[in-house]
């Protein structure tokens, strides 16, 4: 770490640590805070527990940003209900669970130290201003009327806005390479902080008043979370950022399902291996931009050309591969035949009066199981041979897969 950075996390641990010390020390937590602080690390850890899945697709995406944490709704929970020293116990063990099931191995821990370090500090000013601006009586009762709202408004804010600040200020010093626009993260993000701080304080007015009825705001949660956010992110893991096909991971994946049903069935399958002819060229002459936007005119063309149950993916830079099921090699061939002509066809528009970008071509090797392979390794190994013989023809041209490669058997010595 530069001495700048690890200056700066040090300074942000060690005033939280002082700052629960202090608090613990002045103000002993009551009896009745174990009990609160035992029911919101539970739902807490269920949350995540039910939640890790996404999570972890999340993380992949959060590199050098903020990382929204859902677990907010309960560590706000406990900013109304807990004392700050029972609250940073809440705080320090829901971050070290979400290290364990989601973080390990991608994130060093010491920066789950300082995530959790800007929460309780968070969390300690956020006490401070409804203490400050609606002293008096005690609990959540107390934060009713136009004062209290006000209160709870400002502790909302300043819960997020300090630990906001303070990771922000972190990540900047962590990717001084980066724009540190980056380093504010998404608008949609912080809202989601924003939403979570507004379900804690409805989670701790309902375990307030009507104890019972938390397990149904849990469940709320749940079902809001796994319901709203999964296709999301579920959708971002498969996709191809460029052209937004599906990627190679989902393709294959997808492909092993289809060839497994397929055998089992008796039904056939085919795939498709389209690669772009000369496409160097392509990126020489007019740079990497306009061979960006050719890859994304070429990936339309595809899925305009084949059907709506065909799965097309970007498999490599500039390689394509398409699933069709219930699709004979014959029918294959016609496929094949109709995407080459669609993309020798295609003319791409530039901005600004540039002249359209013309005369692509593509190769393509067509394979159909069981024929071809049984195995999706053997398939596009005969379907690669395939697409291989269409560039050695001279290139713009199909070719068909002839037999099913031998696997290599390795003879033991
Ligand atoms: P061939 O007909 O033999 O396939 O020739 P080729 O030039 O298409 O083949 P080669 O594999 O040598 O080059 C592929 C090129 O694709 C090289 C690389 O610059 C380009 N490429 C790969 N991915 C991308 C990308 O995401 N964007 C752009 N603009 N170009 C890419
Ligand atoms: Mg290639
Ligand atoms: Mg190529």
């Amino acid at each position: 770490m530069p001495g700048g950075l690890r200056a700066y996390v040090v300074a942000v641990v060690a005033a939280a640590v002082l700052v629960v010390a202090a608090t613990a020390w002045t103000t002993p937590a009551p009896a009745w805070s174990w009990g609160w602080l035992g029911v919101l690390a539970a739902a807490s850890a269920l949350h995540l527990e039910a939640s890790q899945g996404i999570e972890r697709t999340r993380v992949v995406a959060v590199e050098g940003r903020p990382y929204a944490h859902l677990q907010s709704i309960w560590f706000f929970a406990g900013v109304l209900l807990l004392p700050l020293p029972a609250l940073a116990l809440l705080i320090g063990s829901g971050f070290a669970h979400e290290w364990f099931r989601v973080f390990r191995g991608k994130v060093p821990p010491h920066r789950k130290v300082f995530s959790a370090a800007t929460v309780v500090l968070g969390s300690w000013t956020a006490q401070l201003a409804i203490t400050a601006l609606h002293p008096g009586g005690s609990g959540l009762a107390r934060l009713d009327g136009p004062g209290g709202a006000a209160a709870l408004l400002t502790a909302g804010l300043l819960y997020w806005l300090v630990n906001y600040a303070l990771v922000v200020g972190a990540i900047i010093l962590s990717h001084p390479e980066q724009p540190a626009r980056k380093a504010l993260g998404s608008p949609s993000d912080q809202l989601a902080i924003a939403a979570a701080c507004g379900m804690g304080w409805l989670m701790a007015l309902a375990m307030h008043h009507q104890p019972w009825a938390a397990p149904i705001g849990l469940v709320t949660i749940l079902a809001l979370h796994l319901g709203l956010l999964y296709p999301q992110y579920r959708r971002a893991a498969q996709t191809d950022p460029l052209t937004e096909l599906v990627n190679t991971r989902w393709w294959h994946d997808r492909a092993r399902d289809h060839l497994r049903r397929a055998l089992a069935e008796h039904t056939p399958l085919a795939v498709l291996l389209i690669d772009l002819d000369h496409f160097k060229e392509v990126n020489d002459t007019h740079g990497h931009l306009v061979g960006d936007t050719v890859l994304r005119a070429v990936a339309d063309t595809l899925r305009r050309t084949v059907r709506g149950t065909d799965l097309v993916g970007r498999v490599g830079g500039e390689e394509f591969a398409v699933l069709l099921p219930d699709t004979t090699l014959t029918a294959a061939a016609a496929t094949a035949e109709r995407v080459r002509t669609a993309v020798a066809a295609l003319a791409v528009p530039l901005d600004q009066g540039a002249e359209a970008v013309t005369g692509l071509t593509v190769s393509i090797g067509a394979g159909a199981a069981p024929d071809n392979g049984t195995t999706l390794d053997q398939l596009r190994q005969t379907t690669d041979l395939a697409l291989y013989e269409a560039k050695e023809a001279g290139r713009n041209a199909v070719r068909l897969a002839s037999a099913v490669v031998e696997p290599i058997v390795e003879t033991p010595r």
